[in-house]
């Protein structure tokens, strides 16, 4: 292969997946040179069939394509602005899937290796890389993915610590704060506890009735649930079994758990105590997700909508994720990445894709786009842009490297869990920004929330084109 050679030094990028070879893409197109390793050819992956670059494991869906009111939707736009060339292949190996955008899978992975393999400043190396990358590569990018091999993840276990490379297999849903009904569920901590930073009113709280409790237990115990795959054979992790599998073990056990009614008053009925709880806790700094304390779960996604939603003040929840159940390898980001996503020991060194914390194949190699960008800004001596957080991009950054919040009241609990993008994660519209349309009287309920949507997606474009302008890839010294 005639490749050109610059007057960089290169890039190195692990892993050769959605965020990888995005991440290579970007710096490449910058004008610098990268080295991508994927291990794929050499040894497999447990999900990964073949050995494409950005081969989707699953199914074969980006899901909604929507700009105009859906934050996925945006994020491929500002994508597209970007450059980038998952979006690329993807739009030129559409299939028919209504507002989505579903992609012929082995087309796909061929268009990225083939545009990977024909970048004249991009070399791809089949290897495992078996330990962190060694002190000569000053600049990498670690993209390995949920399935990184079992000697690289090691030795990102030993540089970050013993906790912070999390292995997880149950998650809890997020629902959006504006979708819970305030009128039959109220804010407080129990026992009204302050602790460190909290007000007392820290949670979100949802009464149940004797009877209401035991049709939602029923409801657990019979719901459709996801087996397991042969690669999900690791044990459930302490502290974090599914909830319909305590349902199992008794039908007070919730009670005595996850959904204890004590050190809990009724706002709206305070001398009615409820007979079980369940409680939300604020889930991002903007206060506008809120996670479901103790409910991860492993009920198929339309069980968890109808079973979830038989909760007393959640009857018109909207999930910005549903609980699942995965073998997933992430690494701390909030605690251990700065802004720019390199981790804080080690200069020189990011993490990229869905290690990161994100969830998602659209997530991951946006993750990626970032962490080639900033990467190729540092190679060329400048600073790494980093997007505004009212952006797609900006948002999801923002809450992998600092929006989230680290729970006070549960100490050593793993609390940053991968998050899809979604408008939860954006800041809110300034005062005034949303107008009545004309003629119309009221102004509310789904009009006014997909208003929100809209107005929200077309400020991100507008800002993410900007902060493209100001931020030019401009192709560097080349010479072949
Ligand atoms: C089983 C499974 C199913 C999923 N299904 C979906 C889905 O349907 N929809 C969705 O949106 N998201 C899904 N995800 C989540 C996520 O979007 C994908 O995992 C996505 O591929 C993540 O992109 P990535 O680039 O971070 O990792 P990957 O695409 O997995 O890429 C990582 C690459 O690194 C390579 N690698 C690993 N270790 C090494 C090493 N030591 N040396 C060199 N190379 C290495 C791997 O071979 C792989 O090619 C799923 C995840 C899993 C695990």
């Amino acid at each position: 292969m005639n490749k050109l050679t610059s007057s960089y030094s290169p890039v190195h990028v692990i892993g050769g997946g959605l965020a990888g070879s995005e991440a290579a893409w970007q710096i490449a197109e910058a004008g610098v040179p990268v080295i991508l390793h994927e291990m794929r050819g050499v040894r497999g992956t447990d999900a990964h069939k073949t050995d494409s670059l950005a081969e989707l494991v699953c199914s074969n869906s980006f899901r909604s394509d929507d700009a105009t009111s859906n934050a996925v939707g945006v994020l491929h736009a500002e994508m597209r602005l970007a450059g980038s060339i998952i979006m690329r292949c993807a739009d030129l190996n559409q299939v028919p899937a209504g507002g989505a955008l579903a992609v012929d899978r082995e087309g796909f992975a061929e268009a990225v290796s083939a545009a990977i393999a024909a970048h004249p400043l991009i070399t791809v190396l089949r290897e495992e890389i078996r330990g962190l990358p060694p002190k000569e590569w000053d600049l990498a990018i670690i993209a390995t993915g949920p399935l990184t091999a079992p000697d690289l993840a090691d030795a990102i276990r030993a540089e970050t610590g013993a906790d912070a490379l999390a292995f997880f297999d149950a998650i809890a849903p997020i629902v959006h704060a504006d979708t819970i009904d305030m009128d039959i569920c109220w804010h407080q901590s129990r026992y009204d506890k302050v602790g460190p930073g909290g007000t007392g009113k820290d949670y979100i709280n949802c009464p149940l009735k004797q009877e209401e409790y035991n049709a939602f237990v029923d409801a657990l115990i019979a719901g459709d649930k996801t087996g397991f795959k042969e690669w999900e054979g690791t044990p459930y992790f302490d502290g974090c079994l599914p909830i319909e599998v305590m349902a199992e073990r008794g039908r007070e056990t919730l009670r005595h758990g996850p959904m204890k009614p004590m050190g809990l008053t009724n706002a709206h009925n305070p001398s009615v105590k409820p007979y079980a709880v369940v409680q939300l806790r604020q889930d991002n700094a903007l206060g506008t997700l809120y996670n479901m304390v103790g409910f991860q779960t492993k009920l198929k996604y339309g069980a968890q909508g109808e079973v979830f939603r038989m909760i007393p003040g959640l009857e018109k929840a909207e999930f910005a994720r549903l609980g699942g159940l995965h073998r997933n390898t992430y690494i701390n980001s909030p605690t251990l990445l700065d802004q720019s996503l390199t981790l804080k020991s080690r200069a020189g060194l990011r993490f990229a894709g869905q290690i990161t914390g994100c969830e998602g194949y659209v997530e991951s190699a946006s993750i990626g786009l970032l962490a080639g960008r900033f990467a190729a800004a540092e190679r060329k001596g400048a600073s790494p842009a980093i997007p505004p957080e009212t952006t797609a991009f900006g948002a999801l950054l923002n809450h992998i490297t600092g929006g989230h919040i680290v729970s006070d009241d549960e100490p050593g609990k793993r609390s940053f869990q991968p998050m899809n993008v979604n408008f939860g994660l954006f800041p809110p519209l300034d005062p005034g920004a949303l107008t009545r349309p004309e003629g119309a009287k009221r102004f509310r309920g789904k009009e006014k929330a997909s208003a929100k949507k809209q107005a929200m997606a077309s400020r991100a474009l507008s800002d993410c084109a900007t902060w493209l302008d100001k931020n030019l890839l401009i192709g560097g010294a080349a010479t072949r």
